[in-house]
């Protein structure tokens, strides 16, 4: 996300928004270089006027470049002014080492990095403490030997990005989600196993509806199954009353017009 105001970021902020501008870059940088090969092989070619139709997308990755390097000019000289931080690299292979700059001399050109942008401005030891057998011995010479033999918990900002989407997800499917009080499944006669909280208030309702219809219908012929409807309900009304951390008599009242209009729309 752009940074309004660098003297305000956090080095974990504006590092992020660096690694961006550096993918956004690149990716600019390789349109630029792949039209600027075609161009040059339709004038070779004597196919000088299709040449034209590229340059506005020569133009374009050209201007997106230029805007990238704007953008990163005021970040980078924030990081000038406070002294420079801490920043962190994984190297993405198998097993892939920790660095604390990609000029690592262990390092080749070509190798591809994650930066680990989380961890900008951290204290080096907290840095090697997460690394552990991955912290590159070139850039922490000074890692206790006992850190070095613990395995890594490093991981990318990719990773975490998807693991915080994920744990939203389970939040989000668990507050709609209902179970009996004990943590086991919600079952009832009438309705089948119950997953969700709506499904439970509708279920609910309609037992009560249906009970009092089988009631005035003929009690005394129904008896078993408006009692099979009314523990349903009462199954239910547990099940909310536990989830929600209310009593049953809350809870009873709060449903009670969900009853009535089942009824009268249902039933009556
Ligand atoms: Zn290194």
């Amino acid at each position: 996300m752009p940074i309004d105001d660098p003297t305000t970021a956090t080095p974990s902020e504006i590092d992020e928004e660096l690694a961006r501008l550096d993918i956004e870059h690149a990716e600019a940088n390789d349109t630029l270089t792949a039209l600027t090969a075609r161009v040059q092989r339709l004038v070779n070619d004597g196919m000088a006027e299709y040449a034209t139709e590229l340059r506005p997308r020569i133009e374009q990755a050209r201007q997106t470049i230029a805007e990238c390097e704007a953008a990163a000019r005021p970040l980078d000289a924030e990081f000038e002014r406070r002294g420079g931080w801490t920043r962190a690299w994984l190297v993405l292979n198998t097993g892939g080492h920790v660095h604390r700059t990609t000029a690592c001399r262990i390092c080749f050109p070509s190798t591809r990095f994650a930066w680990l942008t989380q961890l900008s401005g951290h204290d080096e030891a907290e840095i090697v403490e997460q690394a552990g057998e991955a912290a590159c011995t070139e850039c922490y010479p000074s890692a206790p030997v006992d850190v070095r033999k613990r395995p890594s918990r490093i991981k990318t900002p990719e990773q975490l990005a998807r693991e915080a989407e994920k744990a939203e997800r389970a939040k989000a499917k668990a507050a709609k989600a209902i179970t009996a009080p004990d943590g086991t499944p919600l079952r009832t006669k009438g309705y089948g196993q119950i997953e969700t909280e709506f499904t439970a208030r509708r279920s609910y309702a309609d037992a009560l509806a249906y009970a009092r219809h089988l009631s005035r219908a003929d009690i005394a012929r129904h008896r078993d199954t408006i009692a099979d409807y009314r523990e349903d309900a009462q199954l239910i009304l547990a099940a909310l009353a536990a989830k929600h951390g209310r009593t049953e008599d809350d809870l009873r009242t709060e449903l009670a017009p969900k009853v009535e209009s089942r009824w009268k729309r249902e039933y009556k």
